[in-house]
């Protein structure tokens, strides 16, 4: 194994670690050291009080960085989440992105994982309001954010318990202008439950990765880069928009290979634009 041994530097302060270090642990033998003494929130916040430079990837990229320069490890960890409506419009949806930056075999090597993901928010304006919200929101298990307005100043976050959030509610609704408050899910990993086990899923895809060599190389981190579409509907047998395959890429070199994809040989005709168009 590539890291047997190794010293990995994760910089977070949401506790990611808990899910992140069992996996770095076994199978690649890899001790995850967690660097603190930095605010990973001056990186961008999820309460929109810090806005985000870049894109998911270079954020976690950076966190991976800092892990390195901060810690004086050889290798780093970042993840980063990012959160937007579910498919069609219903609920919300997560992607978690891990990030492994090797500077001595000059690599990056990324993990994903997405599903749905509570991320509730809204108005309140009585105690029964605000119960229906918490409830939809899977509180007390996912803690909570109360601010004036969706904007606007945050009362209190990361609450836990039902006396604090109708404290923090009462307190809100005393100092907005209009009475109403606004609540929402605290997005933060280690308050978020479903986000961490989305965490230790992307962590798991990144593991795998990285136990995985390039065919070329022998780089760390060869795994699945592309979806190749072309799958033959079951009906006509032309190629449909559906994968055929997967295209497998190195990190490091110019390797690329097409992999069957496991699973059905065919494509639903009703996906089909030849012969249900
Ligand atoms: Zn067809
Ligand atoms: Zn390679």
């Amino acid at each position: 194994m590539p890291y047997s041994d190794a010293r990995v530097g994760l910089l977070t302060q949401h506790g990611k670690e808990r899910v992140l270090a069992p996996l770095f642990a076994d199978p690649l033998g890899a001790r995850l050291e967690v660097v603190g003494g930095f605010d990973t929130d001056t990186l961008g916040t999820f309460t929109r009080d810090v806005p985000r430079a870049g894109s998911q990837f270079d954020a976690a990229r950076r966190k991976a960085q800092l892990a390195i320069e901060l810690g004086g490890v050889p290798v780093g960890l970042g993840s980063e989440g990012a959160f937007g409506a579910g498919p069609f419009g219903f609920g919300g949806w997560a992607v978690e992105l891990v990030v492994l930056v090797d500077r001595a075999r000059g690599i990056e090597v990324g993990g994903v994982a997405q599903g749905p993901c509570v991320h509730v928010h809204g108005v309140v304006a009585s105690h029964d309001e605000l119960r229906a919200l918490a409830a939809r929101a899977k509180f007390p298990e996912h803690g909570l954010v109360v601010r004036l307005a969706e904007d606007g100043p945050i009362v209190r976050k990361g609450v836990r318990a039902l006396d604090e959030l109708q404290a923090a509610f009462e307190e809100a609704r005393a100092r907005a202008d209009d009475g109403g408050v606004f609540v929402e899910n605290d997005l933060r990993a280690h308050l978020h439950p479903t986000r961490m086990a989305l965490i230790e899923l992307a962590g798991r895809d990144l593991v795998t990765r990285l136990s995985t060599p390039c065919p070329s190389c022998g780089a760390p981190g060869f795994g699945i880069a592309d979806a190749v579409p072309g799958l033959p509907c079951a009906q006509c047998g032309m190629p449909t928009d559906h994968a055929l395959a997967d295209e497998w890429a190195c990190v490091r070199c110019d390797a690329r290979e097409q992999r069957p994809r496991p699973g059905p040989g065919t494509a639903d005709p009703r996906w089909c634009q030849w012969c249900n168009p």
